[in-house]
């Protein structure tokens, strides 16, 4: 690896602190991101992990008001769970996006700020909307509908159905979520990004990049419909407070995940940046940006984040790919926080060996399809894996010699960023194991975390 190489940014997104992670969670975007940014550190690639959590979103206030606890309390425990999963799973990242820094804070209201001061984001006479009865601003948790591309139930964040953007403005039978309220028209003069503006520089992005075809499906609405104008700040009741010229407003959260991912690289690249200019010259060194998500963010990795980019003087297209993921149910059945349907990461993790539940999860990862953990498929995986990866001979019965090369470098192959596959990579590895070689090979090592990783800013 040199500096002069270009950087590769890996996104692996930052939980939403309304409840700790659970193994379905991990199965997705957490682990995938941490071993795919292993992978390519032993393939000598500059990759600079991006990860952080989330704790702007008015879900997190939804949820301490519907448990009727103190909220800084109950984000205050749920960090502590996730940072424990993060750590117990070994998941490692180079730049920690924290909302609950100061240093973070000042930098995201500094950069819409300098935005809207240096007329690059314009402020517009816009409509939105708050609930006739309780009064509260209707955006994310705080109102429900029906999603105006594909009728699924939808809040005012994405559609799960299909991926696409939903808000108060555009959802069907829109009613506030929190009392069952009808919406009414609030006037307000607040900054927005036109995404429509940004149309020629999208669809370079949306052509160059290396999309999942239901990424690409999704892509393919907004191909034709026109692009939302997404008001980047507006008066409501959670969320980073702004200052100047945009007093006695709040950063909406999926902007401020924007501008979390104009902070990180220059955190790291440029640790002295401390102006949106300075900030985007660190992107001089960045090839471009590589997400770890759940489809039902489409619209915001493919589109906004880009778009926000684009906006603050990014001047090259950044948008790589993306590796999403299906759901993973969990003994038949979604995962369920409320039903308490759930293996807490922190917990599971505590309890039964990190390297096989990492590997498991790799092995049995809803990629292409819904997979479903089930507590007698893990103790199978485990009592058949671990005599392998002890494994210093061939074990009898295992895979004929000759063929290990092979298998090993498919295995190496499956965890490129490209056609990124680790459940294809983890057969490869204990097929190999089975003929008595691989255990130092950098696929094992990225799948089981164990790899010591070079640091290149501040994480662990
Ligand atoms: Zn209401
Ligand atoms: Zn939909």
């Amino acid at each position: 690896m040199t500096e002069t190489q270009p950087v590769t940014v890996i996104v692996i997104p930052q939980p939403t602190v309304n409840g700790p992670l659970h193994i379905g969670h991990l199965s997705g975007p957490y682990l995938a991101g941490d071993i795919a940014a292993r992978a390519a550190r032993a393939r000598g690639e500059r990759v600079l992990t991006l990860a952080g959590i989330d704790v702007d979103p008015n879900y997190v206030l939804t949820k301490a008001e519907s448990l009727d606890t103190d909220v800084a309390d109950m984000v205050t425990g749920y960090r502590r769970q996730i940072e424990s999963a993060f750590e117990l799973a070994g998941i490692g990242y180079d730049v920690f996006l924290d909302p609950q820094d100061v240093d973070y804070q000042q930098a995201v209201r500094g950069l819409l700020r300098e935005l809207v001061e240096s007329g690059r984001v314009p402020m517009e006479d816009v409509t939105l909307h708050r609930c006739s009865d309780c009064g509260r601003t209707l955006h994310h948790s705080y109102v429900v509908g029906k999603c105006p591309i594909c009728g699924t139930g939808a809040n005012g964040t994405s559609c799960e159905g299909c991926g696409g953007f939903t808000s108060a403005q555009i959802l069907l039978d829109p009613s506030c979520a929190r009392c069952g309220g009808s919406p009414e028209p609030m006037p307000v003069t607040v900054p927005v990004l036109r995404l429509e503006d940004y149309r020629d520089r999208l669809v370079t992005e949306w052509l160059r990049a290396d999309w999942p075809t239901r990424v690409r499906s999704v892509l393919r609405q907004y191909w034709d419909a026109p692009l939302p104008t997404i008001p980047l700040a507006y008066p409501t009741n959670w969320g980073i407070e702004c200052d100047g010229p945009l007093e006695g407003m709040r950063v909406d959260f999926p902007s401020e995940l924007g501008f979390s991912y104009l902070y990180g690289p220059a955190r790291a690249l440029r640790p002295d940046a401390a102006t949106l200019a300075e900030r985007v010259a660190a992107w001089d060194e960045v090839h471009g940006v590589w997400h770890f998500n759940g489809m039902d963010n489409t619209f915001y990795f493919a589109v906004l984040y880009p778009a926000i980019l684009a906006a603050a003087g990014v001047t090259n297209p950044t948008a790589l790919g993306a590796t999403v993921n299906e759901l993973y149910l969990l003994e038949g059945s979604k995962f369920s926080t409320s039903r308490n349907h759930a293996l807490w990461a922190d917990e599971y993790l505590s309890s039964e060996d990190p390297e096989l539940v990492r590997l498991f999860l790799s092995w049995d990862r809803p990629d292409r399809y819904e997979t479903d953990f089930t507590d007698a498929a893990f103790r199978a995986f485990c009592e058949y894996a671990r005599p392998l990866l002890d494994a210093t001979t061939p074990v009898s019965g295992g895979l004929p010699g000759p063929l290990a090369t092979a298998e090993l470098e498919r295995a190496e192959q499956a965890l490129h960023l490209s056609g990124f596959d680790p459940a294809l990579a983890i057969r490869g590895l204990l097929a190999a194991l089975s003929a008595g070689v691989g255990v130092d090979a950098p696929s094992y090592l990225a799948l089981t975390g164990r790899a010591p990783r070079e640091s290149t800013g501040d994480g662990h």
